[in-house]
C-alpha cells in the first residue's frame, strides 16, 4: 500500500522504529492489520508491544497514559495520536463489561484477549511479516467472522462484542460463522448489561456507515435490535421498513440523528423521546431527530402548507435530511415520488433571503409602542413575523399598523 508522507501510517511506522530502536518487540495490531489485509484504509494504526507503559513513555516525551489500568499509552506524532499498548492477557470480567484487572503477558496472549480472529492480527513491520495466533489471515480470506475461543465465554467477558460482531460483519461483508452468530442470538438479551453510551458508539457506526442497510438486517437477524433500548421493539415488517429507508438515505455515511429518526419512525413522540434518552443520544441528535420525526407530516403537505410554515421547516439546521429521510421514506415504501418533488420544487420557488429575514418589527419596536414583554407581546411579535413570512407586509410601517390592530383586537 502507498501511504502520503503525512499519513497516520507514517507516524506509527516512527513510533514503532523509536520502540524497536529502544530494544522492544513492537509489532502493528488489531483492526490495522485486518485493514491492510483487506486493502483498505484503516482509521488509525494501534501498536502493541513488550515495554511496559513506563518505558514507552519514557521513550515518548510527547504522550500521556490513558486508561492506565489498562496499559495503555497515547503518543502524539505529527498530529496523530497512535495507540501504544503494551502485550497483556485480559483478567476476568466479573461484570460481563470491564477486565478487573489487567496483567501484561505474551504476545499470544495479547492475541488471544481480543474480541475476533480478524482482529487478533499482528504485523511485524520489521520482516512485514503477519504473525497469526488465532487463524485470523484464513478468516479474512474465507470472509468469516469468529469469536477467538468458544463464543459463549468470549460473548459473556464483554457483551458489547454482541454488537461489535454485526458491525464487522456488515462493513465488511462478511459472514458470521454459525457457532458465533448462535451464541449471539441466545446471549442478546445481555445488552442490557452494557452502558447505553457503549452500545450508543457502536450502534451508531453500525446505523450511520456506508452498510448500514445490512448492518440492519444483521442486526435483526441475531435478535438484537429488541435489547438496545427497552422502547424499542419493532414487528417484523416495521424492521424491513427500517432497513430500506436506512439503505434508501443518500450518502456514503449519513447523520446519526437522520439514521435515528429512521429507526424510531414507527413510534410515538414520546416513546420516540425514551428511547433517545435510553441510549443518552446527545442533545442535539436528539432534538433534530424528533425534530425529522415531527416533520415528516408537514413535509408531505408541500404544497397546501401555509408559506410561513413552509420556510420555518426550510429554516431549520436538519432541513436537508429532512428532505432525505422523505424521500428514503418513500422509495422503502416503493411509493410514487412525487410528494417529494413537490417538496424539493416549493423550497426552489423561495428565494434563500427570504427564508429566515430579519423582522421588520423586532421586540424592541413592539416595546417603543408601549407593550410590555409578556404573552401577549411574544403572540404579535409572532403574528407579526408570520404575516412578513407569508409576504403580506414588506415595511416596518405595515408590520407596526398590524401590530396596532392585533393589539386592539385583544383589548
Ligand atoms: P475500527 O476500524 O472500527 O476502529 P478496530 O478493529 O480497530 O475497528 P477498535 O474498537 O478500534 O476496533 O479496537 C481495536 C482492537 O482492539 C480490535 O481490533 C480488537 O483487537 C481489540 N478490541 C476492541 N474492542 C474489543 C472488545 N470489546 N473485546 C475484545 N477486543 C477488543
Ligand atoms: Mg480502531
Amino acid at each position: 500500500m502507498k501511504f502520503p508522507t503525512n499519513s497516520p501510517y507514517h507516524s506509527a511506522a516512527a513510533v514503532l522504529k523509536i520502540l524497536s530502536d529502544g530494544g522492544f518487540r513492537a509489532l502493528l495490531a488489531g483492526g490495522c492489520v485486518r485493514d491492510m489485509l483487506l486493502s483498505r484504509t484503516p482509521k488509525d494504526y494501534d501498536i502493541a508491544t513488550n515495554a511496559t507503559p513506563a518505558q514507552v513513555r519514557k521513550l515518548f516525551p510527547n504522550s500521556r497514559l490513558v486508561g492506565a489500568k489498562f496499559g495503555v499509552v497515547l503518543v502524539r506524532r505529527n498530529e496523530h495520536d497512535i495507540e501504544v499498548a503494551t502485550f497483556r492477557t485480559d483478567g476476568v470480567y466479573t461484570d460481563g463489561r470491564h477486565p478487573d484487572e489487567v496483567t501484561f503477558g505474551s504476545e499470544q496472549d495479547d492475541a488471544r484477549r481480543r474480541d475476533f480472529t480478524i482482529n487478533g492480527l499482528f504485523l511485524d513491520p520489521k520482516t512485514e511479516e503477519i504473525i497469526d495466533y488465532v487463524g485470523g489471515r484464513d478468516d479474512i480470506q474465507q470472509g468469516v467472522l469468529r469469536t477467538i475461543g468458544d463464543p459463549d465465554r468470549r460473548f459473556a467477558e464483554d457483551y458489547l462484542r454482541l454488537l461489535r460482531a454485526p458491525r464487522f460483519a456488515a462493513r465488511l461483508d462478511f459472514k458470521i460463522e454459525p457457532s458465533t452468530s448462535e451464541a449471539i442470538t441466545k446471549l442478546a438479551p445481555n445488552l442490557a448489561h452494557i452502558s447505553p453510551e457503549r452500545i450508543w458508539m457502536e450502534l451508531e457506526e453500525l446505523i450511520t456507515s456506508r452498510s448500514r442497510e445490512k448492518g440492519f438486517h444483521l442486526l435483526v437477524e441475531l435478535g438484537l435490535h429488541q435489547h438496545l433500548s427497552p422502547e424499542f421493539s419493532p414487528a417484523k415488517d416495521q424492521c424491513e421498513h427500517i432497513a430500506a429507508v436506512l439503505g434508501k438515505s443518500t450518502g456514503d455515511t449519513i447523520d446519526p440523528a437522520q439514521a435515528v429518526a429512521a429507526l424510531l419512525g414507527g413510534l410515538s413522540r414520546s416513546s420516540a423521546q425514551k428511547v433517545c434518552r435510553s441510549l443518552r443520544l446527545s442533545n442535539r441528535i436528539t432534538d433534530d431527530a424528533l425534530w425529522l420525526l415531527a416533520s415528516l407530516a408537514p413535509a408531505s403537505q408541500a404544497i397546501s402548507l401555509e408559506l410561513a410554515d413552509f420556510k420555518i421547516l426550510m429554516a431549520h439546521r436538519a432541513w436537508p435530511m429532512l428532505t432525505d429521510l422523505f424521500r428514503a421514506n418513500l422509495m422503502a415504501k416503493d411509493a410514487d415520488l412525487s410528494p417529494h418533488l413537490n417538496l424539493v420544487k416549493r423550497a426552489g420557488t423561495i428565494p434563500e433571503n427570504t427564508v429566515t429575514p430579519p423582522p421588520l418589527l423586532p421586540g424592541a419596536a413592539l416595546i417603543e409602542m408601549g407593550v410590555v414583554p409578556g404573552p401577549l407581546f411574544g403572540k404579535v411579535l409572532n403574528a407579526v413575523y408570520r404575516a412578513q413570512l407569508n409576504e403580506q407586509i414588506d415595511t416596518p410601517l405595515e408590520a407596526q399598523s398590524l401590530a396596532s390592530s392585533l393589539l386592539e383586537q385583544s383589548n
